[in-house]
């Protein structure tokens, strides 16, 4: 993990009531106190309000699962960038979730990472492959071509953090073995390399896709996955301290 801070993050996805919100967001605080690692849970929008009180005087941060790159207008049903700065300070961008079921391309994700470092947020850039992808030997020019997507004319900092999610990986309980998922990480960090040199060795990469208390610590013992981006585990505060306490070991 070289010098880089770990850094968890809980995709909580479209779950939980604004009470199971408030008291997860307070579990996990509890429970996750004192680590040295950066934490954060990125909740339903509904919710930030709530979760961000709910995290007053924590170390954990609140985070957003999306966001629209303008900053205010006739975009029915859009958040922005500068609305979310008042509620939290993570944003996840380009989640395979949205790209599959709601059509995002590369150059969509482009535009929302710009608004998200602009607001000043920090944001989470998702790529992965799918299976179809990875049987076809693709995964590397997927990769590529995502990040190479997202990050085009962005002035890349480490305030960005890369999550390298398998889609084959993401809600199916079969996770990226440690060896596939650093292959990844690597080759993602030596693309950064490519376009903003040192800044590669600052970066934080996360792995996510069925990370839990059981895996995390084998896949984060990765020399270049420097955290996890967690969804189902996120949703147990215990399973969640659990990976974050393995992150910070
Ligand atoms: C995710 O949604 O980003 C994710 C990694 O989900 P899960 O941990 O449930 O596979």
């Amino acid at each position: 993990m070289a010098n880089r801070r770990p850094f968890v993050a809980g995709n909580w996805k479209m779950n939980t009531t604004e009470r199971e919100a408030a008291s997860l967001a307070r579990e996990v605080a509890a429970l996750t106190a004192g680590a040295p690692c950066d934490v954060a849970i990125c909740v339903p929008f509904p919710h930030l309000a709530t979760v961000r009180e709910a995290l007053a005087g924590s170390h954990v941060l609140a985070g957003a699962q999306d966001v629209f790159w303008e900053t205010s207008g006739a975009y029915t049903g859009e958040v922005s960038a500068t609305m979310l700065a008042d509620y939290c300070e993570v944003v996840i961008i380009g989640h395979s979730e949205r790209r599959q079921l709601f059509c995002e391309s590369d150059g969509w994700v482009n535009r929302k990472l710009k608004a998200v470092l602009a607001a000043p947020l920090r944001p989470i850039v998702c790529v992965g492959e799918t299976i179809e992808q990875r049987r076809a030997g693709e995964t590397e020019s997927v990769l590529a071509r995502q990040l190479r997507g997202a990050l085009a004319g962005v002035d890349i900092t480490d305030r960005i953090t890369i999550a390298y999610e398998p889609v084959w990986a993401i809600g199916t309980g079969e996770n990226a073995t440690p060896d596939v998922a650093q292959a990844a990480c690597a080759f993602i960090r030596s693309i950064i390399g490519e376009l903003a040199g040192d800044v590669a060795g600052r970066i934080r990469i996360q792995y996510g896709g069925s990370m839990n208390a059981g895996n995390a610590a084998e896949l984060l013992a990765q020399p270049d996955i420097d955290g996890g981006l967690v969804g189902g585990a996120s949703l147990k505060a215990d399973q969640f301290a659990a990976i974050v306490a393995a992150a910070g070991a």
